[in-house]
């Protein structure tokens, strides 16, 4: 067991050399020996199984019942054509299924685990799953365990292991402990760390002893499931929708049975007709549609950096008023270069270097062969090092680390204690103001002076002249012990050295974004750790403020009731000084007065904000395993402006999923009102049972799907955010989805009157002929396919005109559209089809009639948006 072996034999066990790692080689061929490094997954759903999981439905049922009667009564043809409706339905179900698990699937593979390891001497990222036995891992505060490690070194290491153990207090770690007892209980096993654990605080390394299954946690092989199949609440309501809809059809249905009955119609035709109408009438399919716009969305999103981790945040992004962001490396490029330093004496052009050395020695980040890895911020100073001729490497060999308190950014302060010639020195470095108030001595031309009030503000003045030019200011303080001091001893009696300025650039787009923002009525709101000055100065020159006024500071937010807060965060676009805490304060203040919030996060302390706000968002670059753990979504180039984006997407996908479902609903109460009104006025069905199907299965299927991923309205952020408390059909499109049904259903009567009254018949005549009624049926399907097909044009805006949008802008739509049209003209053209059908080819001339008809809904919804144009005076846009 490796708990009880000590540290040097596991490394002769597995060969390797702890500075050096492994080579590539003997990766590849331990790759290939033990397998990728993951967990097995549930076995993916075959596309049998898909197939099989669309039949089961009660509608499907329906539908085969009435194969069967069919078959019994010898309809032989229709009993095809319900089994090839059905047939083919469940394969465009498939498809949809099929293309939407693709979409999640490759959603999850992008947000895939790193970890850190050094092989061949060098410190790199890997993906965890190319972890082997063997490697060595390189821990740090909020990262997950990648496999099952045998520590090597720990500092102030604590790891959460309720994953395994369900103990939700962190453990502490202790690389050097040693377990005799091979039965000691796995959250006793301090010199090990566990896959899918968590590093809470601290630093450590170890040795990869075990991986994929073969890991603690692949024995009790639960698999993290991510809830992202989860319905978002606009599923859910449409789920509601769809079964309220569906009882009146089911009413609707067995009313026109009874009436239809009373009126002594042939029964196997009603019956067919009122089963076909159920098909039709029931909006089942609507959950499955809006799932597959969703998928379709996320993957659009996925290719503008913006990775959704559970659906429903697409439709919250939608209506997000207030981003909040961290500055440091989302409104900023995160590239520092210190480009100055103070102390309190001048030292004219001798570099500042034991300022330095504190600087380098306090440091995990590592710069080597022109690559670096860790913290930006301490990148920066490592190089400043190098500039300086001060190597991290040799420096570290000389004053070797023995102890440490790592960075947390509510101290904003990081120390380590490095051996020196006669004992020890403590190196901090941190927020200037954090280091003063830990201080008592500062070094004046050399000497160790008493840190007096002068120079105290002295110090300070310096740094605030830093600050307003948007410099980062980070200070460093040393003292000497003889004795091996525990963390909670070293930030105190201190010595202050001095400070440097590091300018990070604001990212250039930004500014664009705050703007585009602005317009689609989202404040920008900076929350950041670093200085109020600092902070500003970086703000106002991106348009997030105008004056320091807007400020606020976490020490006055301390000073503010809840209710106090509340009120007065409506002017502030700057948050400085902030920890963490202060974030799901910020948070729920601007809930508490009805904005929906997104907030940025990527620290270890970041998940209760994250969790807290509407939309919680994490840096995919720079952000620890717990706050993408804790986040809905996470930005791959970790810039503002992608959050911008994806609420450009998220408002465009909304409104996609309301053309598509509304569409869908004028088409299904179209042919309602076309069977209703015939069986009330005692008029023939004008449309028998295989024709409801065809159009409601097939032809409509296909511009529904290309409505919902419409590219979108080029002003969707000219508009303000969606209320998320709004209903899914305000601003009158219940009305006109109700209109469009009507108008599809009515015209569909019109054009089979027209055929009857061409052959000399009326609605109400007695005996109309065999000839006339195929006849008269053809013109009603056709009008009834044609104009849903071209309605659908018409819903891609609520009030442009379909040339303000552009006739051709969604060449799918189009596709969709000549598909259907070509379908329609083939099931009645074609010989075999027609017969099937039991229709007829039309005449030129009712060619030019039902199309005509056809284009009624499509011009009528045209002429409203033209009168809602007018009465909002933008007709000329
Ligand atoms: P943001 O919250 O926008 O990302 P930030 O990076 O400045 O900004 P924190 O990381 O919380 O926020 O840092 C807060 C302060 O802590 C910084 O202003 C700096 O003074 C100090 N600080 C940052 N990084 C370190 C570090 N590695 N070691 C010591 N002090 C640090």
């Amino acid at each position: 067991m490796w708990h009880s072996k000590s540290q040097e034999e596991v490394l002769k066990e597995l060969q390797i050399d702890p500075a050096v790692g492994l080579s590539e080689e003997e990766v590849r061929a331990r790759l290939e020996q033990h397998g990728p490094n993951k967990l097995k997954g549930k076995p993916k759903k075959s596309m049998i199984a898909l197939f099989l999981a669309q039949l089961k439905d009660m509608l499907i049922y329906v539908l085969l019942g009435a194969a069967v009667v069919t078959l019994i009564v010898g309809e032989y043809v229709d009993a095809i054509i319900i089994l090839a409706v059905v047939l083919l339905n469940a394969l465009i179900g498939v498809f949809q299924e099929h293309k939407a698990e693709k979409a999640i699937e490759a959603l999850q593979q992008m947000t895939t685990p790193k970890s850190l390891v050094r092989r061949q001497g060098e410190v790199k990222e890997i993906n965890s799953e190319d972890i082997v036995p063997g490697d060595i891992v390189i821990l740090d505060a909020g990262r997950y365990i990648p496999a099952d490690l045998r520590l090597l070194e720990s500092a102030n290491l604590q790891i959460e292991e309720s994953a395994l153990t369900g103990e939700s207090v962190p453990s502490d770690k202790d690389a050097d402990s040693l377990h005799e007892d091979p039965k000691t209980p796995i959250g006793d096993m301090s010199n090990m760390a566990f896959m899918s654990t968590l590093v809470t605080y601290g630093r450590g390394e170890g040795i990869a002893v075990a991986t994929g299954m073969n890991t603690e946690m692949g024995k009790i092989a639960t698999i993290l499931d991510e809830d992202i199949h989860d319905l978002t609440p606009l599923q859910k309501k449409l789920e509601e929708l769809g079964k309220t809809l569906g009882f009146i059809a089911i009413g609707i249905c067995v009313l026109i049975f009874v009436i239809g009955l009373i009126q002594k119609r042939d029964i196997f035709e009603l019956f067919l007709t009122a089963i076909s109408l159920a098909v039709a009438a029931i909006p089942e399919g609507l959950p499955a549609i809006v799932a597959i716009v969703l998928a379709l969305g996320v993957t659009r999103m996925s290719r503008i950096n913006a990775i959704v981790k559970k659906l429903p945040a697409v439709e919250t992004l939608g209506s997000v008023n207030i981003i909040c962001s961290d500055k440091t490396g989302t409104l900023t490029q995160n590239k520092m270069t210190v480009v100055k330093y103070y102390t309190a004496t001048p030292l004219g052009d001798e570099p500042p270097v034991e300022l330095i050395k504190s600087f380098v020695l306090c440091s995990d980040a590592t710069h080597e062969n022109g690559e670096s890895t860790g913290d930006p911020t301490e990148v920066a100073l490592v190089i400043y090092g190098e500039q300086n001729n001060i190597m991290k490497k040799s420096l570290e060999a000389e004053y070797k680390r023995v102890s440490e308190k790592p960075f947390d950014s509510d101290r904003k302060l990081m120390s380590t204690l490095n051996k020196t010639r006669t004992g020890y020195r403590v190196h901090t470095k941190g927020a200037i103001d954090q280091l003063l108030n830990i201080s008592t001595s500062a070094i004046v031309g050399g000497e160790v002076v008493p840190l007096t009030k002068e120079l105290k503000q002295q110090y300070l003045k310096a740094a605030e002249g830093m600050s307003d030019d948007a410099l980062r200011v980070l200070g460093a303080a040393f003292k000497d012990t003889e004795q091996l001091l525990s963390p909670d001893e070293m930030e105190q009696d201190l010595t202050i050295l001095g400070f440097v300025g590091m300018i990070d650039p604001p990212r250039l787009e930004v500014k664009d974004s705050i703007r585009e923002a602005k317009s689609a009525g989202i404040t920008a709101v900076m929350i950041t750790g670093d200085h109020r000055n600092t902070a500003v100065a970086i703000a106002k020159e991106l348009g997030i403020a105008d004056s320091i006024g807007q400020s606020m500071t976490g020490a006055e937010i301390d000073e503010l009731s809840d209710e106090v807060f509340a009120q007065k965060i409506k002017n502030i676009r700057v948050f400085a000084r902030v920890s963490p805490e202060h974030k799901v304060k910020i948070v729920k203040a601007y809930k508490a007065q009805g904005n929906t919030v997104s907030m940025t996060g990527d620290g270890v302390n970041d998940a209760p904000s994250l969790k807290n706000a509407d939309i919680g968002v994490a840096m995919g670059i720079t952000g620890t395993d717990v706050s993408k753990g804790a986040s809905d979504m996470i930005l791959t180039d970790d810039n503002f402006t992608t959050i911008v984006h994806a609420i450009r997407e998220g408002r465009n996908i909304y409104s996609n999923i309301r053309k598509t479902v509304t569409f869908l609903l004028s088409c299904n109460f179209g042919e309602v009102v076309a069977i209703l009104a015939s069986i009330l006025f005692f008029w023939p069905l004008p449309l028998l049972a295989t024709q409801i199907l065809w159009v409601n299965l097939v032809t409509d299927t296909l511009p529904a799907i290309a409505l919902g991923v419409d590219p979108g309205e080029k002003d969707v952020m000219k508009r303000k955010p969606r209320d998320p408390k709004e209903s899914f059909f305000a601003g009158g499109a219940a009305f006109r989805a109700i209109l469009g049904g009507v108008l599809i259903g009515s015209l569909t009567l019109v054009a089979f009157y027209l055929g009857l009254r061409e052959h000399g018949f009326s609605l109400n005549s007695a005996n109309i002929s065999e000839e006339a009624m195929t006849y008269a049926r053809t013109m009603a399907f056709v009008v009834l396919a044609a104009s849903q097909l071209f309605y659908s044009f018409s819903k891609r805006s609520d009030t442009k005109s379909i040339f303000q949008v552009g006739l051709f802008s969604n060449k799918l739509l189009v596709g969709a559209v000549i598909a259907g049209l070509v379908l329609q003209f083939a099931s009645i053209s074609i010989p075999f089809l027609a017969a099937a059908f039991k229709v007829h080819n039309l005449s030129l001339v009712d060619w030019g009639v039902v199309i005509g008809l056809a284009l009624i809904p499509l011009i009528i919804n045209e002429v409203i948006k033209m009168f809602i144009r007018m009465g909002r005076g933008t007709l000329i846009r």
